[in-house]
């Protein structure tokens, strides 16, 4: 979307109040991105009253008449017509494309130019019983690979170091498109283009296959695996209609930690699904204990209207989902932990990409093939460089390393 105000003659600010447009892209995951996204619409408004509020996104998509209600909000975009947005803008503030200057602000001074999401697809055909992304996203379709390698291509020549493959069902890429599939599309973007590191962000266990791990053994590719669990208890993940058992989760986890070095495994996971009780929750504990991921993102279970999960009995109370999330968070907080002690004093490769001054210093920040978040001190300008760093003390949350 930046890129195309920016093409169109806008230029993009970093602060609200310079703003004549505010464009949230909103997220309807969960009830709480809902009412986050509701109350950023809020403060933008409060903060610039002049400005054209516009939503878009997932939340718009399914909520157009929610959205369009409040009194902040003056124009509602979903998923279906994010293309067109600039035309719909101007056409709601009554401007004229042709009269807006077509200098164009440098796209590195709009975007970050280190690290760029590429979608590779969108939409899910799976349906898990709790989610409401088939509904905001329609069915799976996949961009050709050829322009996929043109847009990492480009993306190469504006500067940036690393792309990271998003979509809602990576794992299914290319069952459209005859003689596609994921690793043939990653093993074209390692050959045709020069991008100097390759991120997958999201599998499911199923989808782990040794075609798939053997192209791990280019260094280009990091080691990070998302995946997500949702459930350690095999009646729960049936329930919320899943493809997996916990045990072909596992296998999965051993097989990637086989064939990949120094991986990170990372995942997603549910709590209080309706039906999950004390003993369900307690696999889920020990499941997540012994698979020692490097971070887990926890969601207590909240309602999606359209879902079929909504109907199901035994909707967990919301104390109980506090409960159980405060218990796990405390074995996730460990293995976290344990997982960047490991690499203290090893020497990694990391990305460069913000930076800040306090105090005279300057402090940067970066991030390693394996997703360790870490922080240097230098008054060089590293930003956007790939520069090795030994990772010294981790300290507050916070891993420090330096760099020769
Ligand atoms: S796989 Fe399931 S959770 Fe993931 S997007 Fe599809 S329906 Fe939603």
């Amino acid at each position: 979307m930046s890129r195309a105000f920016v093409s169109a003659g806008y230029n993009i600010v970093d602060s609200i109040s310079a703003a004549d447009i505010y464009v949230l892209n909103t997220c309807t995951v969960t009830s709480t991105a809902d009412s986050k996204a509701r109350q950023a619409l809020r403060s933008a408004h409060k903060r610039n009253p002049k400005a054209l509020i516009v939503a878009a996104g997932c939340y718009s998509q399914r909520a157009e008449d929610e959205l369009a209600q409040m009194q902040e909000v003056s124009l509602v975009v979903k998923n279906t017509e994010k293309d067109n947005i600039v035309a719909l803008i101007n056409n709601a503030r009554n401007v004229d494309e042709s009269a807006l200057s077509r200098i164009e602000q440098p796209l590195d001074t709009v975007l970050s130019r280190c690290r760029a999401m590429v979608k590779i697809q969108e939409g899910c055909n799976q349906i898990c019983s709790y989610c409401i992304v088939p509904k905001v996203r329609g069915r799976e379709k996949s961009i050709p690979s050829s322009t996929l390698i043109s847009h990492v291509n480009s993306l190469v020549s504006e500067g940036y170091k690393e792309v990271v493959l998003t979509g809602t069902q990576l794992g299914s890429y290319g069952f459209d498109l005859p003689g596609s599939s994921l690793p043939h599309l990653i093993e074209r973007i390692l050959q045709e283009t020069e991008i100097p590191r390759l991120r997958v962000s999201s599998l499911q266990p199923q989808e782990i296959s040794q075609d798939l791990l053997n192209l791990w053994s280019n260094e280009r590719l990091c080691p990070h695996f998302h995946m997500p669990l949702q459930s350690g208890s095999n009646k729960i993940l049936r329930a919320m209609r899943r493809k997996y058992t916990t045990d072909q989760f596992c296998k999965s986890v051993d097989f990637i930690r086989a064939n990949v070095p120094n991986v990170a495994i990372t995942g997603d996971l549910i709590i209080g699904f309706p039906g999950e009780t004390d003993s369900d929750f307690k696999e889920t504990q020990t499941l997540v204990s012994n698979i020692f991921f490097s971070n887990l993102h926890m969601f207590p279970y909240s309602k999606r209207p359209g879902t079929s999960a909504t109907y199901l009995n035994g909707h967990v109370s919301p104390v109980i989902k506090k409960e159980r999330f405060t218990a796990l968070n405390e074995i996730v907080k460990d293995s976290f932990t344990d997982f960047r002690n490991k690499f203290l004093h090893t020497t990694q490769k990391v990305l460069w990409e913000s930076h800040k001054i306090v105090n005279e210093e300057h402090y940067w920040k970066g991030i390693t093939e394996n997703y360790i978040r870490v922080q240097t001190k230098t008054n060089r300008n590293i930003r956007n460089t790939i520069t090795e760093a030994k990772l010294q003390l981790l300290e507050d949350d916070c891993v420090w390393a330096i760099i020769r």
